[in-house]
């Protein structure tokens, strides 16, 4: 007698960086997109999904494995400096900077096995086939850097990417090179769970704006991405395709410098070499929201320079919202802030240090890392398997309840990520 053994539910997790839901929703999406679309037929899919403060890649793709929002998960922002003198500022690009499980530990854990390609804040983590998201800060173009990712994937396995991805260098987009990567550790490691990072239409959504037409072509590319990746899955009946975001999109026209602010207020001081730095504080600008820090204890004089420079800040009309310690808390956001300034619409914050504090954006056009509350800020999601009802519609949900639901899908104790968070019901 032959005994069936089902296999073992494998994930696919797709993050399409900064996509908004309402982007591919017809009728907006004027017939493009159509893997996403066929997605949203055959699968269930969020209406929203709101993400964690700030809204910005690395916390909320933390908060996506974890269950957990910033405060818990450790990662409260992209940056593992808080000094914006420094010139080559380090990304929080390693895993052991979590301080809760990952999803990748559960699967390990119940002996199997996992994959990544460019998943932020994985390097070194317990992924069996990883390609982490990590370069050199001091390099021109992050894309361009591929001794750094060498260098902390597993063993031997970039040299192995490498030559397939080879014949695409300088004629692909950054997710055709990622789909394909992704694909070839599906093809030769047929991993229970594969996570892959695409990044390009947040990079054009940035530079051209959330909804210009560089943006959407991004969109375009990476839709093709996710149908390759659906048609190479769709031969195996237990594997789960999960396509979602970290966060949305606002446009933006102006540009405002909170450093050039402090300067003026005389919160930057010479240092011994002559060298400026700011006196006692950090700062972190994450495009809709900017952070700032005490370093050091303040003197009297020290808060009263920079009570003066938000309240200067606010007359410029740049800041919607400024987030004190008591609302950081309520957020479960970054315990280390002593506030956190959130841009009014149309704004996003720089690091520049001089000139006007306000001026027209000389580069970007687009920006994310506001309250996740703010409109435009909603993050995707969108599931389809066997376990998945077809055009189910979860209506807004949160972030938080992404890794649960993951975890369930792939048959592992849910309760292990995020035990206060229920999964969402895709069946
Ligand atoms: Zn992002």
């Amino acid at each position: 007698m032959k005994l069936l053994i089902p296999s073992p539910p494998r994930l696919v997790l797709l993050s399409v960086d900064g996509l908004r839901p309402d982007l591919y929703h017809a009728p907006h999406s004027l017939g493009r997109f159509p893997n996403l679309n066929a997605l949203e037929q055959s699968g269930a899919s969020a209406a929203a999904v709101e993400s964690i403060y700030p809204t910005t890649t690395y916390p909320a793709h933390a908060t996506i494995v974890t269950g957990l929002p910033p405060r818990a998960h450790g990662i409260y922002s992209h940056l593992a400096s808080l000094d914006p003198m420094e010139k080559a500022r380090p990304w929080c690009w390693f895993a052991r900077a979590l301080r809760a499980p990952a999803l990748w530990e559960v699967v390990r854990a119940s002996g199997r096995r996992s994959a990544g390609v460019s998943w932020p804040v994985s390097a070194g983590a317990s992924i069996d086939h990883n390609l982490p998201e990590i370069w050199d800060p001091a390099v021109p173009d992050p894309h361009r850097d591929f001794e750094t990712p060498a260098r902390h994937s597993t063993p031997g396995l970039f040299g192995e990417v490498a030559k397939v991805l080879a014949p695409m260098l300088g004629k692909a987009d950054p997710d055709q090179m990622r789909g394909e990567a992704a694909l070839y550790l599906w093809n030769h490691y047929r991993p229970d769970l594969l996570l892959v990072h695409f990044v390009y239409y947040d990079q054009q959504a940035h530079a051209f704006g959330p909804a210009s037409a560089e943006a959407l072509a991004a969109l375009d590319s990476v839709d093709q991405q996710i149908g390759r990746i659906r048609d190479a899955i769709s031969h195996d009946a237990a594997t789960t395709l999960v396509v979602l975001s970290d966060h949305g999109f606002v446009p933006v026209e102006k540009e405002a410098a909170p450093l050039a602010v402090f300067a003026e207020q005389g919160l930057f001081a010479r240092g011994a070499d002559g060298s400026l730095a700011l006196r006692r504080l950090g700062a972190v600008a994450a495009g809709g929201s900017f952070a700032v820090y005490w370093l050091e204890k303040p003197s009297p004089d020290d808060r009263h320079r920079l009570e003066a420079a938000v309240e200067q800040l606010l007359t410029t009309g740049a800041v919607q919202e400024v987030v004190g310690r008591q609302q950081l808390e309520t957020l479960r956001a970054d315990p280390d802030a002593e506030l956190m300034l959130d841009a009014a619409p149309g704004f996003y914050f720089s690091e520049r240090m001089d000139g006007p504090p306000v001026r027209a954006t000389l580069k970007d056009r687009g920006t994310h890392g506001h309250l996740p509350t703010r409109a435009g800020l909603e993050a995707a999601f969108l599931a389809e398997g066997r376990e998945v009802a077809a055009g189910k519609n979860l209506g807004r949900v949160s972030l938080r309840q992404i890794a649960p639901t993951l975890a369930r899908l792939m048959h592992l104790p849910a309760d292990i990520l995020a035990p206060d968070e229920t999964p969402l019901a895709l069946g």
